[in-house]
């Protein structure tokens, strides 16, 4: 076959750090460390420094697909490793210090990574899973203790003069694992091509509207799903990188203030909790323009209130799985056309796929479903940077077309917007009819005195389940029952309206700040509504 004429370029991640050298040297890239300390570095040192990591790693031993994992927030150094370990063709590998034991002792192993680079904070962890970790050969602190050597004299042991590995750019970079709800965790792999590829696609402007301009704080942490593809995408545009170790809403509230910052991205809890702050100690952020929020459904009160100070929101939605960016809301055309509480109802979906990203929606028999706006099915999705098979798997994830099922329910709208109505496992099956949780737990949040709020399914013995709402007061109030569901009644279907409301102190979360409902659905495993046959239909 004949080829065109254009060059051979090899889509391999190191042409970002490369390109943020040449073009972004200066570029500033700040840590606000765990300890209280800020620093500051560039692009040109970060450059630098991952070629003298990359040089350290080789004189361990450590050869290209070897994986090197880090257990880490978010700061220079963790950045630096990013772009050390793929530079030397190894698979970088990033733990969620959150996770149980056995889970993190059975992805590390199943990785079978060779090196662990952690941060002090997690030294218990290191300490509590050497014994079961068989693999791990060196284990290098990213910042010891002050009379102790790590990483920083680790790599100025090495001059910098390397050239990257070159290779395939569908050879491996990076090994991610879900969090698993159900079974053992499971990896998925990225390429260096599917992260490039994801990574143009985050330049658009309808994705997190990052830019040279831009002062941009991921509050996502970088072991989960690529912090969002925020360090890749950042060393494209020369955004400044803001990078901090603490989520602390105080802590956050500063660095918006002191560095500028007009972008964030992080998922609904860490909102919650600056809204939180915020409201009690009225701090402002000026210079904030625009916040991705993601990972769970964002609900219209949260929305709202970042509009009503003037910071735009992009609702977006992706997985593990899907690198992570699947969707994402931005304004369509005729936007300020819009009225305000239309506006809000747009970006309360999920927004639109960018280019790259296909979606549809099938029933149960698996026939494909209209775009219609109302028929609900299971999402599926496919795409260069939509995963085939995890890692060391048997069989492929998805399907001979490239169908990857999501596990989440959706609505696809015909002005292209993506609506998530549930998790296929936490839809609640009321009479044969579908009740979403997200909506009655969103319609819930937007009560001011409810602070969180999760609906699950209890078995009842004439629908086959009802909703129990489960409700956390905010700031200890002593909200009815009776005014919820007044507000409730305003917002969702009659016979949505939950059989129980219960207040509990605090809702259980996975390792990713997700509700776990699974945990959720264990707490409440024999609750029963009273008189669950006279409740029948009861609203
Ligand atoms: P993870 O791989 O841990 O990032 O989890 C991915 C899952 O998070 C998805 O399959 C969805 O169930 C959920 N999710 C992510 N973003 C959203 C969103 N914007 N709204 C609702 N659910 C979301």
């Amino acid at each position: 076959m004949r080829l065109g004429e254009m060059q051979d370029w090899p889509l391999r991640v190191t042409r970002l750090v490369d390109h943020a050298e040449r073009e972004h040297a200066d570029g500033e890239i700040v840590t606000a460390w765990a300890d209280g300390s800020i620093t500051r570095t560039t692009w040109g040192t970060v450059a630098r420094d991952a070629r003298k990591m990359a040089q350290a790693l080789e004189r361990l031993g450590i050869k290209p697909g070897d994986r090197i994992a880090t257990l880490a927030m978010n700061h220079e150094h963790h950045l630096i490793a990013w772009y050390g370990a793929v530079g030397m063709g190894g698979i970088l590998h990033t733990i969620n210090p959150r996770l149980f034991d056995d889970q993190l002792e059975y992805i590390a192993n199943h990785a079978e990574d060779r090196v662990l680079l952690y941060d002090r904070a997690f030294t218990p962890i290191v300490e509590r899973m050497k014994p079961k970790w068989k693999t791990i050969e060196q284990y290098i602190c990213f910042d010891p203790a002050e009379d102790e050597t790590g990483f920083r004299e680790w790599i100025d042991a090495e001059d910098g003069n390397y050239e990257w590995v070159d290779g395939d750019e569908r050879a491996p970079l990076g090994l991610c694992y879900t969090s698993g709800t159900t079974g053992n965790p499971k990896g998925v792999l990225y390429e260096h091509r599917s992260t490039m590829l994801h990574t143009l696609a985050q330049l658009s402007p309808d994705i997190m509207g990052l830019s040279k301009q831009a002062v941009v704080l991921p509050i996502v942490p970088m072991f989960h799903a690529n912090a969002w593809g925020v360090p890749w995408a950042g060393a494209a545009t020369g955004a400044k990188l803001v990078l901090s170790a603490d989520y602390r809403p105080e802590r956050m509230c500063q660095l918006f203030r002191d560095e500028k910052v007009t972008h964030s991205a992080g998922v609904p809890t860490v909102w919650l909790t600056m809204i939180e702050h915020v409201e009690r100690t009225g701090e402002t952020f000026p210079d904030l323009k625009q916040v991705t929020i993601g990972g769970s459904a964002a609900p219209r009160a949260m929305i709202r209130w970042l509009r009503d100070r003037g910071v735009a929101v992009g609702h977006a939605w992706g997985m593990t799985e899907t690198s992570p960016i699947g969707t994402c809301g931005a304004p369509p055309s005729g936007w300020d056309q819009m009225g305000d509480e239309e506006q809000v109802e747009y970006i309360a979906r999920q927004g639109r796929v960018p280019f790259g990203v296909e979606l549809r929606i099938v029933d149960d028999e698996d026939n494909v479903l209209p775009r219609d706006g109302k028929s609900s099915g299971r999402l599926q999705c496919r795409g260069p940077w939509v995963i085939k098979r995890y890692f060391k798997a048997e069989e492929d994830a998805a399907d001979a077309d490239g169908w990857f099922d999501t596990g989440d329910v959706a609505v696809l709208h015909p002005d292209g917007t993506m609506q998530i109505t549930d998790r296929s496992k936490d839809v609640i099956k009321s009479g044969g009819e579908w009740i979403s949780s997200i909506e009655l737990e969103n319609a819930a949040v937007g009560h001011p005195a409810v602070a969180e709020a999760a609906a699950i399914g209890i078995p009842h013995p004439k629908w086959d389940e009802r909703p129990l709402l489960c409700v956390v007061r905010a700031n200890g109030n002593d909200v009815s029952e009776a005014e919820i569901r007044d507000h409730l009644r305003k917002h969702v279907a009659s016979w949505w309206m939950p059989d129980a409301i219960e207040f509990v102190d605090e809702l259980p979360h996975t390792a990713t700040g997700k509700l776990s409902k699974l945990q959720l659905r264990e707490q409440f495993r024999d609750y029963r509504f009273s008189n669950a046959e006279e409740m029948v239909g009861r609203d």
